[in-house]
């Protein structure tokens, strides 16, 4: 049984001081708070929980930067969904095995050591089913298996175009299921999980679902996690008032018995008393402030939704870029930049913005996936340190050491990274990192020759 000491770790979202975990078998046997180190611990200065990343389309990491060329003036979010489209005509299962690999290690070592696949390439390059109608869920799986990063499947259900049940567009052929094809993919997909993998279904959006398909989906899957696009960008909440008469998120509400099951992506664009009744809901706000900047989605009125009370978890989405601290970063400057004020997201009781938005983020993520949060007796042993040695540590205090990691570190501040108890990061660095990245170059020269 390994067992590791912390002067301080983050246990039921604060820290405490001298804290040895004894881990066997990937999971955490014991906790221990107010001891000293003994022989046999490994010494480390700060431990935490890992964080779950809630929303990311691991193969979207691959066209990182190669987006940002303005190519008319009113480039927007669907002139780079046309650009998405191209860049995945070519993938084939190994391409995206090796693209999604290099976005899990980047997870891995920013401090996420959960990810939320929400899986919407099920088909092959011309549309057509493959022989095995998992093969692209098990590219997915190999990535997770090769970086070590824990895997919450979410096989996405896409049919139509559009609200209405459109004709979905030539660029969607390889997305498209019909609900017997589903149920086939979700068996096959099931079969691809290991270890403490596990699987929930992700209706892409109301563009892409009718409300009978979305009610048969949620028929199939009784339990775990149930994801959704909803409310990114205006023209959508738009399209969906012109076809039903509710905005997006109003209209889950309303109709889809939206519960602690449910992570909404995104929710952008939200009324008042959409915010309330999310808050209300007890569903995750799957929130991805760094892709919604980079493709201005808009802002997330998170002052308001945290006020109420309302969870949320953070998304790596795109993967334009992939850091856990970034994102909440990102999502408390998005509000500051907004409202002209500073330390926003943070209350008279929890203060300090860094350390809010890691108990918010640790907890809304898990409940998105399904997993228990934290480091506690029972959960996977997924503990992220922190390096002491980094300059933006110089004397650090409990009360700021979050914020300093989030607000002000650059990359470079996470030295170790545990997943299921096996040590997948040392000194910052995936301990696979150059296999992965050597694979990842040879890919990515391949698809742009
Ligand atoms: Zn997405």
């Amino acid at each position: 049984m390994a067992s590791l000491w912390f002067e301080r770790a983050w246990i039921g979202n604060r820290w405490e001081r001298g804290v040895r975990l004894r881990i066997a078998d990937g999971r955490i046997a014991a906790v221990e708070i107010g001891v000293a180190q003994e022989a046999g611990d490994e010494r480390h200065r700060a431990g935490l929980p890992g964080l779950c990343n809630v929303h990311s389309h691991g193969f979207q990491r691959g066209m990182a930067g190669l987006s940002e060329r303005r190519s008319r003036p009113d480039d927007n979010f669907w002139s780079w969904r046309e650009i998405m489209y191209r860049f995945l005509d070519r993938l084939t299962p190994d391409d995206v095995a090796a693209i999604t690999a290099q976005a899990y290690a980047e997870m891995l070592e920013t401090g996420f050591t959960r990810v939320g696949e929400f899986h919407y390439l099920h088909r092959d390059p011309v549309g057509a089913a493959y022989a095995d109608p998992a093969e692209m869920a098990g590219a997915v799986a190999r990535a997770s298996a090769t970086t070590g990063i824990g895997l919450t499947l979410l096989p996405v259900f896409y049919a139509h175009g559009n609200f209405g049940a459109a004709s979905p567009s030539p660029g969607q052929r390889r997305f498209l299921s019909n609900i017997d094809s589903f149920a086939a993919l979700l068996d096959a997909s099931r079969s691809k999980l290991a270890g403490d993998a596990n699987m929930g279904i992700a209706p892409h959006s109301l563009r892409a679902v009718t409300p009978e398909e979305l009610a048969a989906l949620i028929k199939m899957s009784p339990a775990g996690p149930v994801h959704i696009h909803a409310a990114e960008q205006v023209k959508e909440v738009a399209d969906c008032v012109d076809w039903s008469g509710a905005r997006p998120v109003e209209w889950l509400l309303d109709n889809a018995g939206v519960d602690e099951r449910w992570c909404l992506i995104h929710s952008t664009h939200l009324e008042e008393s959409e915010v309330q009744r999310l808050a209300a809901s007890g569903a995750v706000a799957g929130l991805c402030p760094i892709t919604e900047g980079n493709l201005g989605d808009g802002i997330f009125p998170a002052v308001d939704y945290l006020a109420a009370g309302g969870r949320f978890g953070v998304g790596t989405d795109s993967n334009i870029l992939v850091d856990a601290a970034q994102e909440l970063r990102a999502l408390e400057y998005s509000q500051r930049l907004a409202q002209r004020a500073r330390a926003l997201l943070a209350s008279e009781e929890a203060p300090f913005v860094g350390a809010n938005l890691f108990a918010r983020a640790l907890d809304g993520g898990a409940q998105a996936l399904g997993v228990p949060a934290g480091l506690a007796v029972g959960h996977a042993a997924d503990i992220v340190t922190l390096d002491f040695d980094h300059p933006s540590f110089a004397g650090a205090d409990d009360a700021t050491l979050l914020d300093r990691w989030i607000f002000a570190a650059r990359t470079g501040a996470i030295d170790g990274v545990w997943r299921a108890g096996v040590k997948r990061v040392e000194n910052g660095r995936h301990v696979d990192a150059e296999a992965i990245a050597a694979a990842y170059r040879t890919c990515i020269a391949r698809l742009l020759a």
